[in-house]
């Protein structure tokens, strides 16, 4: 379905964010107070208009209102990027996600009533750490604090075997959500079903169990 989301702060992760979502197909307005940033944007996204977005009446002129989506992307400018946060939210603009700098940022984001709050520089040194850590692990998501899902890559260790035959249940408490090779995904993966090398599996459970099968089971 086609949202409407506006993106405040065209630095590169509002440029990327922008840009992905209008090319998705998605109603994308583009806001930074700097001229070459919104030029850069112009024809990656619905509109791109130079404003401030800490002046109230500005967004409103706007119709930032008609939006149900925000994501902030003021990094740097700790006051402005609270206010901003804290004003689409009195408009009463529905979701608002809001790039923070650290922990303390994250907080007051909060606290002013962001619905999610991304810290990418963090985020993604985590998730490269995991794929240094292992280089079977393709990618690593934390649903909580003891559970997650992570992509691994089959080695020849399990390779030509059933899911029946695996039986990762039982040996490790992990579940195959799903099964990549190449373009292909199995996403409703059956006990018949043949892991192959190379193919890429997408399994969730508890950490300490994804660790055991990743350094034995694959
Ligand atoms: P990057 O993703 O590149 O690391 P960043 O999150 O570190 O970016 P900046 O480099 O500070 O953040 O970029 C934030 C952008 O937000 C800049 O293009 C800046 O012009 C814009 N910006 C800052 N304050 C405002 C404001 N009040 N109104 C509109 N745009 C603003
Ligand atoms: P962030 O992930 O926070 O966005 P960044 O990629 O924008 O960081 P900086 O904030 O500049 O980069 O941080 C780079 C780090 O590398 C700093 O801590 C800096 O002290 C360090 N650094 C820069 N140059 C050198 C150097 N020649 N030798 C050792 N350390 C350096
Ligand atoms: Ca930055």
């Amino acid at each position: 379905m086609k949202k409407q989301v506006v993106v405040i702060g065209l630095g590169r992760f509002g440029s990327s964010v922008c840009q992905e979502l209008y090319k998705m197909g998605h109603e994308v307005l583009a806001i930074d107070s700097n001229m070459e940033r919104v030029d850069a944007n112009r024809d990656h996204s619905s509109h791109a208009v130079i404003a401030n977005a800490t002046d109230e009446s500005e967004l409103k002129a706007l119709g930032v209102r008609n939006f149900d989506n925000a994501i902030v992307a003021i990094g740097d400018d700790l006051q402005a990027s609270v206010l901003c946060t804290l004003m689409l939210k009195e408009i009463g603009v529905s979701k608002v996600w809001v790039k923070a700098r650290d922990l303390q940022h994250q907080k007051i984001l909060e606290k002013v009533g962001a619905d999610r709050v991304i810290q990418p520089e963090y985020e993604m040194g985590v998730r490269v750490a995991h794929h240094m850590d292992s280089e079977k692990i393709i990618d690593y998501i934390d649903l909580s604090k003891d559970y997650s899902i992570q992509e691994l890559t089959a080695s020849d260790k399990i390779a030509n075997r059933t899911l029946a035959k695996l039986n990762l249940r039982e040996r490790y408490k992990i579940i195959i959500l799903a099964i990549k090779r190449g373009e292909d995904v199995n996403i409703a993966p059956v006990p018949n079903d043949e892991v192959q090398e190379n193919d890429v599996l997408i399994v969730m459970g508890h950490r300490d169990d994804l660790k055991r099968f990743e350094e034995k089971g694959i």
